[in-house]
């Protein structure tokens, strides 16, 4: 799951947060698509009952997951495909690895597949000697400067043009231009070679129709096509909860999907494979191979956290996220970046060693607006802090201070008291503009990200009960001859 070296977050989104290159590339990518999902679902009309009817399919799906999977399983192996349930990252990987051997293969071309990022697939495949491909353009972007995806959509969100055309240009041995329509040129040669090339082609799984054993993967750029039509042997990489049970509810997933994702209707490709190629057929490969990932997802099951299975990975939570807006995705660490990658990450890599992540959200929600199958992310978000606190993993001092704290506010004398106590003890370290900065303790790291107010001088409290006294003191001043109960004079 890991996908940066630096182990603590907050070094991590500092580091993003010193990048103004990423921080306006994130900025404007992050814009773009949520303008282009607002008109889309204007667009389509009935929002919300599209959403619900998301929901309920997914919910539906997830609670039958057993059933549907086998369901799904019976019918790729009816048409033909082979399918293995891998229950770990280690036996999903060690699958593709003895296809891959038993091919000889010697080059494979993927297209984008975050399942296959989170087993690190490229690695074992490279480890064995495979020139490993990958031919979607953000991802060829990202393999080409050996970084992870930062969106689960747009991969490369956070580069800009000239950073592209450096990468291009290296590979190329000149220096190429900058302007899109070359540099896409230049992707096409590449991955047209890699294509005619290739001996197996790894793909993801958008969704997976259990009433046919189908695999349906949604594309802009025609690289899934080709991946699954040209080489021998295709092989297809699922999240285990990715599956929808008929070919209608297939249609409302991309009602909301690619709205969800780019603000599309439709994207420019929807492929749909049902096992290798059959006598009639005039492409597709020899072999097909579907591997129906575990790796932590059923235990969730049965979990308050259940509802993080029902995502499609749009990406729609990241581009409203303001976390996600400052930092972009390398921050996180994960594979799973923004509010669905808070939720999920943990639960998949353990919250031992993600036990920061859920942290890192101010609890807008408005990722749970954005959301199309209303994924509740920032109650999911509160649940792993709930946990945590029950657990008692939270930092001593954290949780000494919360202590502290109850016990101070529910003595109101005593509260009063010491927000007078903290004004006077605060007031030499506040600036020009009443904010105060703390330079040392646990209030340093509060402090150098937000600002910390200087108490008033005057607590409401003590404020409301002034009024009140002043307001006693008018009811009870002796009224002149002619003044009704407010002071006013009457008629
Ligand atoms: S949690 Fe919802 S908004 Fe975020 S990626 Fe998943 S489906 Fe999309």
């Amino acid at each position: 799951m890991r996908t940066s070296a630096e182990r603590s977050f907050a070094r991590r989104a500092q580091q993003a947060l010193a990048d103004s290159t990423l921080r306006a590339a994130v900025r404007k990518a992050q814009e773009r698509f949520r303008t282009g999902k607002r008109n889309a679902e204007a667009e389509l009309g009935h929002w919300e009952a599209w959403r619900r009817l998301g929901e309920a399919i997914r919910r539906h799906t997830i609670e039958n997951l057993d059933f549907y999977l086998e369901q799904l399983a019976d019918n790729v192996e009816k048409n033909g495909g082979t399918v293995v349930f891998a229950a770990t990252e280690r036996e999903a990987v060690d699958y593709v690895v003895q296809v891959a051997r038993e091919e000889g293969a010697r080059r494979v071309v993927k297209s984008k597949s975050m399942v296959s990022e989170e087993l690190h697939l490229n690695r074992a495949l490279e480890a064995l000697g495979v020139d490993v491909v990958e031919t979607d353009l953000g991802e060829y972007i990202i393999q080409l400067a050996g970084e992870p995806p930062s969106h689960i959509i747009a991969p490369s969100i956070h580069k800009n043009r000239r950073q592209i055309a450096e990468l291009f240009s290296r590979v190329a041995g000149e220096a190429l231009p900058d302007d899109t329509p070359s540099l896409t040129r230049f992707a096409r040669r590449q991955l047209r070679r890699a294509f005619l090339e290739a001996d197996i082609g790894i793909t993801g799984c958008n969704f997976a129709v259990a009433e046919t054993g189908t695999i349906v993967l949604v594309s802009n750029e025609g690289n899934a096509r080709l991946t699954t039509t040209l080489p021998r042997v295709h092989i297809a990489i699922m999240g285990a909860e990715r599956i929808v049970p008929t070919w209608d509810d297939l249609d409302v997933m991309l009602h909301l999907l690619p709205r969800s994702a780019t603000g599309q209707k439709i994207t420019s490709y929807v492929t749909a494979i049902s096992g290798p190629r059959r006598a009639q057929d005039a492409d597709g490969p020899e072999a097909f191979h579907l591997v129906i990932v575990d790796n932590g997802r059923l235990d969730i099951l049965g979990t308050a956290y259940q509802d993080v299975l029902h995502c499609i990975r749009c990406g729609a939570c990241l581009n409203v996220c303001p976390v996600y807006r400052h930092i972009g995705g390398h921050a996180y660490g994960s594979v799973y970046s923004g509010p669905i990658g808070k939720v999920l990450t943990p639960l998949l890599g353990g919250m031992d060693e993600w036990h920061e992540l859920p942290h890192a959200s101010s609890l807008c929600a408005a990722c749970s607006e954005a959301c199309p199958v209303r994924i509740p992310l920032h109650e999911l978000l509160i649940e792993h802090r709930t946990e945590q606190v029950t657990r008692g993993t939270r930092p001593w001092a954290e949780r000494w201070a919360f202590r502290l704290y109850r016990w101070v506010v529910t003595r109101p004398a005593l509260y009063r008291r010491a927000v007078r106590w903290a004004r006077r003890l605060l007031a030499p370290l506040a600036d020009g503009e009443g904010k105060v900065r703390v330079q040392i303790g646990p209030l340093k790291g509060w402090t150098a990200q937000r600002d910390l107010p200087l108490p008033a001088r005057q607590s409401f409290l003590d404020w409301w009960e002034e009024e009140g006294r002043k307001e006693a003191a008018r009811q009870h001043e002796p009224r002149t001859e002619g003044e009704g109960r407010d002071g006013e004079r009457s008629a």
